[in-house]
């Protein structure tokens, strides 16, 4: 870990990661592509010492109460989130300002603050955004290796429910030859549907590689599925879209499941909800009373 100093902290779209790089291993991971630039290594995570102060600042300059985001690039609980609370100072000022929160995480960590989380969307809004890949808990262990397993994330979510608090669920990556099978995807549903989650975000079945993760995703497949790197070089060379051979059928499932379990699963809607942001009148008026 190390520190930097930062300009700033919300990007255009009120979005924002307190950590850079990530302890927690996943395989497939896009944000270790070169396009991103980083200058230290990726599980090196950088601390921005001064990302409180300046998200206090933005959040008292902004006009109008929005979503804040946090956790696009970096999982905003990571381990060392645990002595840092970044992360916690973070929704403790979207709280204090009226503002709403939404985040992504896979680590059931985010637990630590379940009676912030519920605060913020008693007051405002607040969505918890939680990604799931494997449902097979040994094969997850492998595939993402620390962070909570599959199981510990679905606990996580039923306790998001019962606390109120809204989720919204990424499902992906899929793998090719790994995870991308009907028995996966089920089980993974089977756990979306008893947790009540409002809705599913998926692109397809399917996953992204390019330079800087493809190499390190090459090299983790050598080391714990010998045969199958060459297996994708075969079929995909180096193509930017990696879609699983069961796609098709994967994909209608899903639909088919989402429709029956009255789970928002069109992508457009799920991001408006994502964004909007109504505050209700009683949070405007403790703000500016
Ligand atoms: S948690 Fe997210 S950012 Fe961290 S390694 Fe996994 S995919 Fe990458």
């Amino acid at each position: 870990m190390h520190y930097a100093t930062v300009k700033g902290i919300l990007s255009a779209k009120n979005g924002m990661n307190l950590y850079r790089g990530c302890q927690h291993g996943c395989i497939y991971c896009d944000s270790r592509s070169t396009c991103y630039h980083m200058e230290h290594d990726f599980e090196d995570v950088e601390v921005k010492r001064n990302a409180i102060p300046l998200l206090e600042d933005a959040l008292r300059r902004k006009r109008k109460p929005c979503m804040i985001g946090m956790g696009s690039m970096t999982d905003p609980y990571l381990p060392l989130e645990e002595e840092l609370c970044h992360t916690r100072q973070a929704l403790e000022l979207i709280e204090k300002y009226g503002f709403g929160a939404t985040l992504i995480t896979k680590s059931a960590r985010v637990l630590r603050d379940l009676e912030l989380l519920k605060r913020i969307n008693e007051q405002t809004k607040c969505v918890v955004q939680m990604t799931l890949t494997t449902y097979d808990e040994a094969l997850c262990r492998k595939l993402e290796p620390a962070v909570s397993t599959t199981r510990e994330r679905f606990e996580a979510l039923k306790r998001l429910r019962d606390a109120g608090v809204p989720t919204v669920v990424w499902l992906c990556p899929i793998l090719p030859f790994l995870n991308d099978t009907e028995e996966n995807i089920n089980g993974l549903l089977d756990y979306c549907v008893e947790a009540k989650v409002k809705s599913i975000i998926c692109f397809g079945m399917g996953m992204t590689l390019r330079e800087g993760n493809r190499e390190y995703f090459y090299q983790q497949l050598d080391r714990r599925f010998p045969g199958l790197k060459e297996k994708y070089i075969r079929r995909y060379g180096n193509a930017y879209m990696i879609d699983s051979p069961n796609s098709q059928e994967l994909m209608k499932l899903f639909h088919r499941r989402c429709a029956e379990a009255g789970i928002l699963h069109d992508n457009d809607r799920i991001f408006a909800y994502l964004d909007e942001f109504n505050v209700k009148e009683q949070a405007q008026l403790s703000l500016f009373n």
